[in-house]
């Protein structure tokens, strides 16, 4: 008998924690679809309480999937667990994540509260979220740098309360792998009733080791969740891999004799949907997603391949969904055929309208582009004025002049609130001098802190799909575009940054 790894994805909660990779309701559904396709045990869907989008965007993940747990993280609060709880009503499954700060220096300085204060708090809140569901998960916040003692005691009372799973987090990525690993083992063996717990890891990859960290928590500590996201995204240097930890599982299951529930050919379709969505780009040689991760470009190991797979490859790139480039669609595609990739490709359309809009920019782009891949349908139904027709900005249209020795000079149709304007500048080059021409409009003020642009399916026929992430008054937002024209994909995102900046939603800040 082996026992299961129960994953954990926080790509919803912690991974929109990094700055700029806010998203909307219809997106973190998408998301949620594709994760419950990969087979994900437990899915973390929000932090309900943080504010009223959160709240809404827990309750309809709540509402449409079904094969997944639903969780939502609380504070160890009656307040906040309440509201997690309501959020997670219409769920099959649902669990609540509470959390408390445990460590000298959190409680300190950030709870301003003693010990014992954080003892009944911790104790009591289990006891208020046991009332009101079964499946409780705790999470003493910082907990590896937590003084043993105290946390021994704290976990012994929250799983006397009634806490299902007990998550030890490194939540400032400050664990070395076999020390992490002895710290849970040490728990485990010191409190009484662990084993009416599972353990669960967190781990975060400021030093780039939260996979490793999280694999010593299972294999040396005995944890049997691990929590992760997909594409490691998360705050700041981000949390441990989802595909990573997933594979080397899998991979080495001679060493680590773990049962896994996760479907690993929805992999890749997982990563890129992240990845568009957000505007985190995948490096190339990311392991297991990244678009090297199974090139062999020396001669000698192509050689090695061709003649036997396993000389240099460990895994199959179909077993993670890689599979060669397919030429999906055409300028000959009917609209039914378009709407089944559509749901081949795991993207639920609410209504017909959303659907007719598609099939048009479909139908747009298969005129300018005679080959349409997977990666452009999906970049097509990320684009922002498909699905939110009522954003304040929508692109219209865009011409621009460039020619060697001349300044470039771009004059750019948009919508303001449904009303079209026309703004003209000159720049540095024609996309400088595009998004000059919308700024001159808006007047956003904002400071733009990254732009880069990526070729979708490799080629320069391909579409380009750009990412402009503006910082405005603390808040920052990631803005996406595609386009077979990447002066035109650049004023997209640029519109869809400002549309996110306009949304001034606050969130509470959860823990790391
Ligand atoms: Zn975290």
């Amino acid at each position: 008998m082996t026992d299961k790894l129960i994953i954990f994805d926080t790509t919803l909660r912690d991974g929109e924690q990094s700055p700029g990779a806010s998203m909307t309701r219809d997106e973190k559904l998408r998301i949620a679809r594709q994760l419950e396709r990969l087979k994900v045990d437990v899915i973390e869907a929000g932090f309900a309480a943080s504010s009223n989008g959160d709240f809404e965007c827990v309750k309809a993940i709540a509402e449409v999937i079904k094969d997944s747990t639903i969780c939502s993280l609380a504070r160890a609060n009656d307040r906040d667990i309440s509201r997690a709880a309501e959020a997670l009503k219409p769920a099959n499954a649902g669990r609540l994540h509470l959390f408390l700060a445990t460590s000298a220096l959190h409680m300190e300085k950030k709870l301003r509260m003693t010990p014992d204060q954080v003892f009944e708090q911790a104790k009591m809140s289990v006891r208020f979220a046991r009332n009101l569901m079964a499946d409780i998960e705790f999470s003493p916040e910082d907990g590896y740098r937590s003084d043993p003692d105290f946390l021994c005691r704290v976990i012994e009372a929250v799983i006397n309360e009634g806490a299902t799973t007990i998550n030890v987090p490194d939540t400032v990525g400050y664990a070395i792998p076999e020390l992490y690993g002895n710290f849970i083992k040490n728990l485990r063996e010191r409190i009484p009733n662990s084993d009416k717990a599972v353990w669960s890891v967190h781990c975060h990859n400021d030093l780039g080791m939260a996979v490793a960290n999280s694999l010593a928590g299972v294999k040396i500590g005995g944890a049997r969740q691990v929590e992760c996201t997909i594409n490691g995204l998360g705050e700041r240097a981000g949390n441990c891999s989802l595909e990573e930890v997933v594979m080397a599982v899998k991979t080495r299951k001679d060493y680590f004799d773990l049962d896994l529930g996760i479907d690993t050919q929805q992999i890749l379709a997982a990563s890129r949907l992240v990845s568009q969505t957000t505007g985190f780009v995948v490096q190339p040689n990311k392991a297991v997603v990244g678009a090297n991760a199974f090139a062999h470009a020396s001669g000698i190991h192509q050689d090695g391949v061709l003649k036997a797979r396993d000389t240099y490859e460990i895994m199959r790139a179909e077993d993670v969904g890689w599979s060669a480039n397919k030429i999906v669609l055409g300028k000959l595609s009917g609209r039914n055929a378009f709407k089944q990739r559509l749901q081949e490709l795991g993207v639920a359309m609410e209504s017909e309208t959303d659907i007719n809009n598609a099939f048009v920019k479909f139908k747009d782009l298969a005129d300018r582009k005679s080959d349409i891949f997977d990666e452009d349908i999906l970049a097509l139904v990320s684009d922002e004025s498909v699905t939110h027709s009522n954003e304040q900005y929508g692109f219209v249209s865009l011409s621009q002049h460039s020619e060697t020795g001349e300044r470039p000079q771009a004059c750019v149709v948009f919508t303001v609130a449904g009303k079209e304007v026309k703004g003209q500048s000159d720049g540095n080059g024609p996309v400088d001098a595009s998004l000059k021409a919308i700024e001159i409009h808006v007047k956003s003020g904002a400071e733009m802190v990254l732009y880069s642009v990526n070729a979708i399916s490799g080629s320069t026929e391909s579409q380009g799909e750009v990412t402009v992430r503006l910082q405005n008054s603390g808040r920052v937002v990631n803005g996406t575009g595609s386009d077979p024209d990447i002066v035109v994909a650049s004023a997209k995102a640029y519109l869809s940054a400002l549309n996110k900046l306009q949304s001034k939603a606050v969130k509470v800040a959860a823990q790391g």
